[in-house]
């Protein structure tokens, strides 16, 4: 299969990706690794259960998707079948997206936007910059090259319904939809990019700005969507754009009840936010011409992504090994599941 054939046949491409028990938390409480990946698009759940009797067994559920990806995989190879081929997309005059979703903690920026691991940041090996390194490759091939297209990128988070410019020392912008249903984001900033390492600069000057002030493990960035956007213009106009997304943390079932009211609302606003995305990518995926992208900020400012005849979309679930996280990790596998309309 060629990389054409892969655009051709999917405009929704849902994978998992399934990250290394880590050494500080997980190994050292002896947690256990419950899932297994068989097969290169099959991920095994065996979730430990008691009779009533109180005999132990293993109760394995299967799931199916267009790529698993097992604790070896590299970002390198989870980015050649993920958002690689989206990159042909916009040079084709279209629109693509790349959604990772997942529980707090399961790899979602270590995957999009890279290692932060270390003390020095990497985001040379995150799909980011992976994706814009081929960007500017393709730049180069006769045929795209003498269409003259600029290059431009959007560092962009959405925090409780309400967008801020990672560019722009977080200022707060407007959403506005004007009589044509064009949606557009007042004053986002979009800067030229001439080379990787200008983007690399970009990624890191909005990283920055998205988690400075942060200290507990509930903080902003697991509560927000961040949106990083290469757009290509020519003659000032459109002509494709690449949506990268690092979702909000999608364990916020229990904040429905927690005490504190803000804490709430945001876990409702995430939930709705999570849901609506699910549902415009089904959209997307059976051709329906109406795609309910007002239910949320997200999928509002996502609405050209999801309309139009050149729009794919590849979603990344990414998962926690360990026992302890069984249960949302059953959760991030069944909506992977839904959006592929199963
Ligand atoms: P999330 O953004 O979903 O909250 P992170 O990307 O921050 O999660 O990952 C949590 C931790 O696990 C980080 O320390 C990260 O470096 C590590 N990690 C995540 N995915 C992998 C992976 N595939 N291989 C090795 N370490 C990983
Ligand atoms: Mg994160």
């Amino acid at each position: 299969l060629t990389t054409a054939d892969l655009i051709e046949e999917h405009r929704i491409c849902v994978c998992v990706r399934k990250r290394p028990l880590n050494k500080k938390s997980e190994l050292s409480m002896k947690d256990l690794d419950v899932i297994t990946i068989p097969s290169k698009d099959v991920v095994m759940v065996h979730e430990p259960k008691q009779k009533v009797d109180l005999t132990r067994y293993l109760e394995n559920q299967t799931f199916r998707f267009d790529y698993a990806f097992d604790d070896s995989t590299t970002n390198e190879m989870v980015y050649r079948f993920t958002a690689r081929p989206l990159v042909e997309t916009i040079f084709e005059r279209g629109m693509a997206t790349c959604f990772a979703y997942g529980q707090t903690g399961s790899g979602k920026t270590h995957t999009m936007g890279g290692d932060f691991s270390g003390k020095k940041q990497d985001c040379s090996k995150g799909i980011y910059a992976l994706a814009a390194r081929d960007v500017f490759l393709m730049l180069k091939k006769p045929s795209y090259k003498k269409l003259d297209l600029q290059v431009y990128a959007a560092f962009f988070e959405i925090y409780s319904g309400k967008v801020f410019d990672l560019l722009n020392r977080k200022a707060k912008l407007r959403v506005l939809e004007d009589g044509k249903q064009q949606v557009q984001v007042v004053g986002l900033q979009e800067k030229e990019v001439k080379c990787t390492e200008d983007v690399l600069k970009l990624i890191e000057v909005g990283n920055s700005c998205r988690t400075s002030g942060q200290t507990s493990a509930n903080a902003h960035s697991s509560r927000s969507h961040a949106v990083f956007q290469i757009i290509l213009r020519r003659k000032g106009k459109m002509h494709g754009k690449f949506s990268l997304i690092d979702l909000a943390g999608n364990e916020r079932g229990a904040d429905t009840s927690s005490a504190d009211r803000q804490t709430r609302l945001e876990g409702a606003e995430i939930n709705k936010s999570l849901l609506a995305l699910k549902e415009c990518i089904r959209a997307l995926g059976r051709n329906k011409p109406h795609t309910p992208f007002r239910a949320s900020k997200l999928t509002q400012v996502l609405r050209d992504s999801f309309i139009g005849e050149n729009s794919h979309t590849c979603m990344i679930a990414t998962i926690a090994p360990g026992m302890t996280s069984c249960e949302t990790t059953l959760n991030t596998l069944r909506y992977a599941n839904r959006s592929l309309g199963l």
